[in-house]
């Protein structure tokens, strides 16, 4: 996935889903605060930063493979809940990996459950706000990663797969300091096609 601006600015994306299809484990009132003011903040930052820099016309992976600073965390931020937001879909009960990341994630460690209980860990653990991580190396090869602020693994080489958003502003309104009760939550609402798609792509 590469994001292009569009006439040198970037454009908040647009959701999947409807606005309550994520509950119980997002509901609408997150998912509108979260994409419609956080995320909408973001973008409106960058593209005043963008204006007049040496950064202007480039995709968003190229701004966070090469800015620092402010325009570093806010392209960063965006890229991240463009990857966020778009790996969901409708809640389900039942819901499990497919196709060769299924595959992959049984390979590197050993049953779906437990690479949940390693993932959920690194996102309970990561100090503050940040993101946890499920990226590939050039081998395929996954690997669990916990990024601080806004950070993203394509700074470290790797392509990102699956992000769980442990900045507050994720889960305080409906679960307020219960960050691991939202987590597990996440598990039903993945949209693991799509997630398969980008560890194949
Ligand atoms: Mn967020």
């Amino acid at each position: 996935m590469k994001t292009e601006p569009i006439n040198g600015k970037f454009e908040l994306m647009a959701l999947p889903f409807t606005a309550n299809a994520l509950e119980p484990a997002i509901s609408a009132e997150t998912l509108s605060f979260h994409h419609g003011k956080h995320l909408q903040t973001y973008v409106n930052n960058l593209n005043a930063a963008l204006s007049g820099s040496k950064f202007e016309g480039l995709t968003l992976e190229e701004i966070v493979m090469k800015a620092d600073g402010g325009i570093l965390n806010n392209a960063g931020q965006i890229l991240n809940h463009n990857l966020y937001f778009s790996q969901f879909k409708p809640y389900c009960e039942q819901n499990e990996p497919v196709g060769e990341l299924a595959a992959a994630i049984e390979r590197e460690f050993g049953t779906f459950q437990e690479f949940q209980q390693q993932f959920q860990v690194g996102g309970a653990t990561l100090f503050g706000s940040g993101w946890v991580w499920l990226a590939a190396d050039a081998q395929g090869k996954l690997h669990i990663v916990q990024e601080p602020n806004a950070g993203n693994p394509i700074r470290r080489g790797l392509k990102p797969i699956l992000t769980f958003d442990v900045w507050e502003h994720a889960y305080y309104l409906d679960y307020q300091n219960r960050r691991v009760d939202h987590l597990v939550q996440l598990w039903h609402i993945l949209d693991w096609q799509e997630l398969n798609h980008r560890y194949t792509e």
